[in-house]
């Protein structure tokens, strides 16, 4: 029988493949039309491909995965950088986020897209804010990356501005309108998710409807869940339990749910969060910027809590580098407990098949494997900060940066070539972005 030709092959790469028993082999990945990998081979047996591009001497990881960010907040870098939390949203971002609008939102998008693109982040879970959710979508889907999104619900809360504040029904019926036009879409790459924003800003009801959404339709939900202890100090106060338990008792805490930051678990949230499924994202530059404190990471994968990472919004970071949030989720993890720390195998695992189990995907993606989508990064380690004779993932965790990934491809589609955007223009995004920002933060009654 004819062998067809693969539609491409990625020659001769170091492949670091996060499968199940952690292999680290020299191989061709051969990807069909599709966009997944359907073998991998012996580079020296040449199976044919329509296109081959030669990665030999370099390393190939499979694409990062940030579980919680904001694209939304990609134009406030730098518009809000000296509060806590809450004062942080109320002063700075919830203004911001009222004022924007879907071209803003679009720009806003495509910035952050070409950053996370560029440093080899290849899916991500992102919280939208309140309105014009169908411009994150779009700019996702025009953009290549794989994304799953909602929008953020707010039916309550102090000092929310009445532009993002919306009556419940009214905030449930524009999710409802939301999944349906956008989960799935674009061949399963575009997934839609259910987000309300946090404890503080959300009605009980609202809370609840959304827990029998999610059962019901088996979609992700992504919330934020006790960052500070001014916040889970005001839960406790309000509802008399604590905040991961709340979210528990209302039926937000069993499988496909994130819960970003929990830096502040009480001790038998421990078991609440092992015991229903829930991944915690573990947001490290964030937690330090806005001073919440440092999430206790090796605890929770002591108990079989699944973690995994992301940079949170640029107005919280400033970057949205992953190799950047990996290094730091090490580093933090050492100042907090002590060396070994979380080791950085296990750290990996968070942008990977972790990130992959949290969004729900680890059939599709996390790894490199025969099945899964080629949704790649390719890392050229011959570079004097990569020198050393470390084990890879050290290396990978510690060493390695945004800067260093040459080739990045989602769905065996490639999106950077020789560490450049070749999806769409990042000169363009940069220009509309600088446009935008002046435009909203005028709205905003904000100076830029
Ligand atoms: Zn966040």
């Amino acid at each position: 029988m004819a062998v067809e030709p693969a539609a491409l092959a990625l020659r001769g790469g170091t492949l670091v493949t996060m499968d199940a028993l952690r292999t680290l082999a020299v191989a061709d990945i051969l990807v069909d039309r599709d966009g997944r990998i359907v073998a991998l081979t012996d580079p020296t047996q040449a199976a044919p491909a329509e296109r081959s591009i030669d990665v030999a001497g370099q390393l190939v990881v499979p694409g990062l995965i940030q579980s919680h960010v904001h694209l939304c907040q990609t134009l406030f870098r730098g518009l809000a950088e000296n509060e806590r939390l809450l004062g942080w949203l109320r002063d700075r971002i919830w203004p911001l986020e009222a004022a924007h609008d879907a071209a803003s939102l679009r720009a806003s998008a495509r910035l952050g897209i070409a950053e996370l693109l560029l440093g080899g982040t290849t899916a991500v879970l992102d919280m939208g804010t309140v309105h014009c959710t169908d411009a994150l979508f779009s700019a996702a889907d025009e953009t290549g990356i794989r994304y799953t999104g909602g929008k953020a619900l707010m039916d309550a809360g102090d000092g929310v501005p009445a532009g993002l504040l919306e009556p419940t029904a009214v905030a449930l019926r524009d999710n409802d309108r939301l999944a349906d036009t956008w989960h799935e879409a674009s061949g399963g790459r575009l997934r839609y998710a259910y987000a309300p924003r946090f404890v503080l800003t959300t009605t009980l009801d609202l809370l609840r409807s959304i827990g029998a959404r999610a059962r019901a339709n088996n979609l992700l939900v992504h919330t934020h869940a006790s960052e500070q202890r001014e916040e889970t100090d005001i839960v406790r106060q309000r509802y008399g339990v604590p905040n991961i338990r709340l979210l528990a008792n209302l039926g937000l805490a069993e499988t496909n749910a994130c819960f970003a930051h929990c830096v502040w678990p009480e001790p038998e949230e421990f078991d609440v969060l092992a015991s229903g499924g829930a991944t915690v994202v573990h947001c490290p530059s964030c937690n330090m910027k806005l001073g919440s404190g440092a999430a206790p990471i090796a605890d929770y994968l002591e108990r079989g809590v699944n973690v995994a990472i992301g940079a949170d919004g640029a107005a919280s970071n400033n970057r949205l580098d992953a190799w950047e949030e990996l290094r730091l989720a090490g580093l933090l993890s050492r100042f907090r407990d002590g060396p070994p720390g979380v080791a950085a195998i296990e750290l990996l695992e968070m942008a990977t098949i972790g990130g992959a189990r949290a969004l729900g995907l680890d059939a599709d993606i996390g790894s490199i494997e025969v099945g899964k989508y080629a949704d790649l990064a390719v890392i050229d380690p011959r570079r004097s900060h990569l020198t050393g004779p470390d084990d890879v993932y050290t290396r990978l965790i510690y060493s390695a940066r945004a800067g260093d990934v040459r080739l990045v491809m989602v769905g065996g589609r490639v999106l950077v070539e020789e560490g450049r955007l070749i999806a769409f223009s990042e000169v363009e995004a940069i220009a509309d972005a600088k446009t935008q920002r002046a435009a909203l933060t005028k709205r905003a009654g904000l100076t830029d």
